[in-house]
């Protein structure tokens, strides 16, 4: 029987991970499980209940009320907290503008990341995983690290694009505001795992992009 093949990609906001994820995954018969909507759905948990988010020990005793479930079809990503939907309510600006501070805390990193090992555990072909720390923290094992970059202003104006919004300039702020914070935390921050590939989109299409990541699995193309 051949191992389950896990592909961890790391990077910093905007730079294209979870389309990048989702095509690997759906080329290679694989599930995708996207980490940082699990952090986005916690935070979204805070919010409602009025959790002082400037108040970590108050954070992690909100923990044990979010019950969060990711499910992981690369064209079917679903997410919810306490069994309802929340794919939508995950993707305001509040939450966006809140989530870093939500996912600094080590409880909810602990209940979060036990989640995702056990959805790598269980994926039977094999899992594209994506976030911060998933070859640094979640799956120091896998099978093959993707580091991906883009070079700030192209993420800038792929998101601004994405949400509709005009001021590429505000949106180049915001990502670099939430990239400080996840860089700079104590408890499992953004960097790059020793053993990644560094792959630079920047100047790439997307389909090239998925295109050089299948390309390094050995498995996939023999
Ligand atoms: O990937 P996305 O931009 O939706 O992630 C939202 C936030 O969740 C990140 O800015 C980061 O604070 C947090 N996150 C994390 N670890 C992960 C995935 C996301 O801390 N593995």
């Amino acid at each position: 029987m051949t191992e389950p093949i896990v592909i961890a990609i790391d990077g910093p906001s905007g730079s294209g991970k979870s389309s990048t994820s989702r095509g690997v995954a759906d080329r290679l018969g694989l599930a995708y499980l996207d980490t940082g909507s699990m952090y986005r759905a916690m935070t979204l948990a805070m919010l409602r209940a009025g959790v002082d988010l400037d108040d970590p020990k108050a954070i992690a005793a909100a923990v044990p009320t979010a019950t969060i479930h990711a499910g992981t079809h690369p064209l079917n990503p679903t997410i919810e907290l306490n069994g309802v939907d929340v794919a939508e309510a995950i993707r305001t600006s509040e939450v966006t503008a809140a989530v870093s501070k939500v996912a600094a805390v080590p409880a909810v990193r602990t209940v979060l990341v036990e989640s995702q090992k056990l959805a790598i555990d269980t994926a039977i072909a094999g899992i594209v995983i994506e976030g911060r720390d998933i070859g640094t923290v979640v799956a120091p094992n896998a099978t093959l690290k993707i580091y991906l970059y883009a070079d700030p202003v192209a993420r800038a104006q792929r998101r601004a694009a994405e949400m509709g919004v005009d001021d590429e300039e505000a949106m180049r702020e915001a990502l670099a505001l939430r990239d400080a914070i996840d860089s700079n935390r104590a408890a499992s921050p953004l960097k790059q795992s020793a053993d990644a590939v560094l792959v630079d989109g920047t100047h790439q299409t997307l389909a090239e992009v998925i295109d050089a990541i299948v390309a390094m699995l050995p498995e996939a193309n023999g």
